[in-house]
């Protein structure tokens, strides 16, 4: 048995927004690094690095 979509603890991937393919980029806010999304994007903004360090956080908690 193969389970190579079994990794991670979560069902399913959380929502996020689109990315943007052109700037102005939102900044990230926890590193404030440029992220893959839109300046006009609403709520929290995450750049990939930290995006995954969050959801290696909310994998498995509990
Ligand atoms: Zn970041």
């Amino acid at each position: 048995m193969t389970t190579e979509s079994g990794a991670f603890c979560a069902p399913e991937p959380a929502p996020r927004p689109p990315k943007a393919t052109e700037g102005p980029y939102a900044r990230c806010v926890l590193c404030l690094e440029p992220t893959e999304y839109a300046e006009s994007v609403k709520g929290i903004v995450l750049c990939p690095v930290c995006e995954w360090q969050e959801a290696q956080r909310n994998a498995c908690s509990g």
